[in-house]
Order: structure tokens, then sequence, then C-alpha cells
């Protein structure tokens, strides 16, 4: 691990081993055989992760994590269907920008800054209204940190028989999902948040039979992802140029993402740097904007403190000099910074955290972290 280099405390791109960044050393060729079978491969494995099996196929694109999901949503929501976007921040919120780009039809559930959705409220919405084809939900919403209840969500949508898509970005690889247990029609990750890859592509796990149904959905050639499936399985190749020294990468970060014990065991070195985090924080004063039963082990959103010496640029620069680059907040109603729990961060590198917070306080004169005022996440109890 090279040690002059920043950590990151960010949702992705994040810090990642040097093996993984070694793997790009090599050059490969697009149409060569050796490549071929490391895009089989990449694809087999993720299947697996979700016990896709015979159901779910997979395909990659080029790009950042949203290009996955403005492909996913533009191939599998035909161009009469409807969307039901639920919204707690700004993901949910992007996949509405989508909607409006595509032209399709959309409903939002809007529950604000951070307060998830229920099944309940989801349910009488689909009841009331049959137009609506497909819902979208954000698994670990990371403009605030929540995880989503998505299993509570992914039955009442199947009760009501419409299509699930789940944009899993910030949560797979971390939190155990199953299609044999939850019924989606599609989610979507990529290759820079908990699988600790290097950004340059995204995938999404589709249901085969929604795929193959999707003829003529598609709005923009690139982003039809039918047909960059079909290209795929005829060829070996995915269609137009495909970001190779990231996939090597990728493959990589999956062996030691299997060698870490998989998604359980990824999830619970996450869900230690988590506790020990959040622990850490209250000590000095702290407080998050979600309770417990809310938290990711992904990222947490934290109020600032409410001193007036506080100001979050120069937090910032203080905490980057000390090593660790943190996250500005994103919420509407109170000043706050979130702080990430993914990448290639142990027990060691959060005390560390801890401790230059702690420092970076002190010097900026501030007693403690108390926040000014709290927007109680009581909503969500
Ligand atoms: C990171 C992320 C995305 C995709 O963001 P990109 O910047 O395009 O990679 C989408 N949804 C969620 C929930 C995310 O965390």
């Amino acid at each position: 691990m090279t040690t002059q280099q920043p950590y990151l405390l960010t949702p992705g791109p994040i810090t990642t081993t040097l093996s993984v960044k070694q793997a790009m050393l090599q050059d490969w060729g697009s149409w060569d055989g050796d490549f071929r079978a490391m895009t089989a491969e990449l694809c087999r494995q993720l299947v697996a992760l979700i016990e896709g099996d015979g159901s779910h196929v997979c395909v990659p694109m080029q790009g950042s994590g949203t290009f996955a999901v403005e492909a996913t949503l533009a191939t599998l929501v035909p161009r009469d269907g409807k969307l039901l976007i639920l919204m707690n921040g700004a993901y949910g919120q992007r996949m509405g920008k989508i909607m409006e780009y595509l032209g399709r039809e959309y409903v939002a559930l809007d529950k604000g800054d951070f307060a998830p959705p229920r099944g309940e409220e989801v349910e009488a919405m689909l009841m009331a209204d049959p137009a609506i084809t497909h819902v979208a939900v954000v698994h670990c919403e990371t403009s605030s940190g929540i995880l989503n209840p998505v299993e509570e969500i992914a039955e009442v949508v199947a009760r009501q028989e419409r299509r699930l898509i789940i944009d899993s970005m910030s949560a797979f690889g971390a939190v155990e999902i199953s299609a044999r247990r939850v019924q989606f029609d599609a989610l979507i990750s990529s290759a820079n948040k908990c699988f600790e890859g290097v950004p340059g592509f995204g995938f999404s796990l589709i249901r085969q039979a929604a795929l193959e149904a999707s003829i003529g959905n598609a709005h923009s050639l690139s982003m039809d992802l039918l047909d960059q499936w079909q290209y795929l399985m005829k060829t070996g190749q995915w269609r137009y140029t495909p970001p190779t020294h990231v996939v090597a990468a990728f493959l990589q970060a999956l062996k030691e993402h299997a060698e870490e014990g998989g998604v359980a065991g990824r999830h619970a070195r996450y869900q230690r740097n988590q506790q020990r985090l959040v622990s850490g924080m209250r000590q000095l004063g702290f407080e998050t904007l979600l309770s417990d039963e809310w938290l990711s082990p992904i990222i947490i959103t934290f109020f600032s403190p409410g001193h007036d010496n506080f100001a979050f640029q120069a937090f910032y620069d203080r905490m980057k000099a000390r090593g660790f680059i943190i996250y500005p907040g994103k919420l509407t109603e109170a000043e706050s910074f979130r702080l990430g729990c993914i990448g290639q961060l142990f027990d060691a590198q959060v005390d560390a955290v801890l401790a230059a917070v702690a420092e970076v306080l002190s010097e900026m004169e501030i007693p403690d972290g108390t926040p000014a005022h709290q927007i109680h996440a009581a909503a969500t109890a």
C-alpha cells in the first residue's frame, strides 16, 4: 500500500490495493481470446454473487455508474411504460432527470433528504395507478448514507406484479442480495465502489427474459443493453472499445473480494469501520443524521459542528493535510459532511481518521463536534 497518497473517505472512487493498480500494467487486445475470457469470467462471477445463474445475465456498460443506470432504464422501461421512482436523495432524483431526457413517463415518491420509502406507501401508489409498469429504488442512497428497505419494497412490487430496478451502485459487493429471495428485473452497480476496483465501467444484472423482451425500447445505440448483450453472446466482445485495463483491475479486485470472504466478509469489515467511526465521532460530540437502524456500512452523514469557528473548507483542507479526503454533505436542511467506510480502510486508518478529526477541531479552536441543531432522523423510527 502506498502510504503517501491520501485515503479516500468517499463513496467511490475509493482507495484500492496496490495489486489492483498493478493489474493495469498490461495492454490487452479487446478482440483477443484472453480478454474475451476475462469479460466472460467477470460476468460469471457477478451473476454468481446474486445467485442469478439461469435467471439473470450480466451486461457491462462503459463509463461511470450513471451510464449503466441510464442504459438500464432506457432498455427496460418501454417507451409507453411508466416508472415509479422512490426518491430520498440525489441518486433517486438523477433517475428522474434521466426519465425526462428519455421523454418517458414517471412519477416520484419523494421522501426528501433521507426518510426511507416504506412498502405500505409504495403499495398504495401501485394500487392507485395501474399504469405504473416499473419501480426504481436506490439500495444505499449515498447522499445521506441510508440503507433503504429494498426487500420490503421488492415484496410489494412483486405482489402488485410490477418490475423492480435496483440502483445498488454503492451497496452491491458489501450488502447481501440474492435474486432467489428478492425479485428484481435489474440490479445496477459499478467497478469502483464496494468491489474496490478502479472507475471505468458499470454493469447491470438483468433478468434474461426481461432483457429479451426489451426490443425497441432503447433510445440510443450506445446505451442499448440488449444490443450490448446480444453482441457479447455472439462474439464474446463488448460493442465498442472496452476499458481493458479497468476490467483487468476489476478481476483482481474480485479475487481479493473473494479472499476477504465475499459479500459477507466485505460487509463485516465495512460494518466494523462504520461502528468504530460512529462511536469515535460520537465521543468527540458529533451526531449522525440517521438513527443506528438506518445507518449503512457504506457512508455516514455527520452534522457539522455548530461552533462559529467551523467552516467545511478549512476542516477539509486540514483533514487532507493529514492524509484524508473527506466528502461534503448533501442535506438541504442542515450543514453536514460525510465519511465513507469503504475501500482499503481498516482499524488503523479509522483510528487515524478519528485522531485527525480531534486534532483539527483543536487547531480550529472548536471544543467538540456538537451540532447547532438536529433535524432528527426520527422520521426513520
Ligand atoms: C455512485 C453512485 C451512482 C453513479 O455515480 P457515477 O458518478 O456516475 O459513478 C449511482 N447511484 C448511486 C446510489 C451511487 O452511489
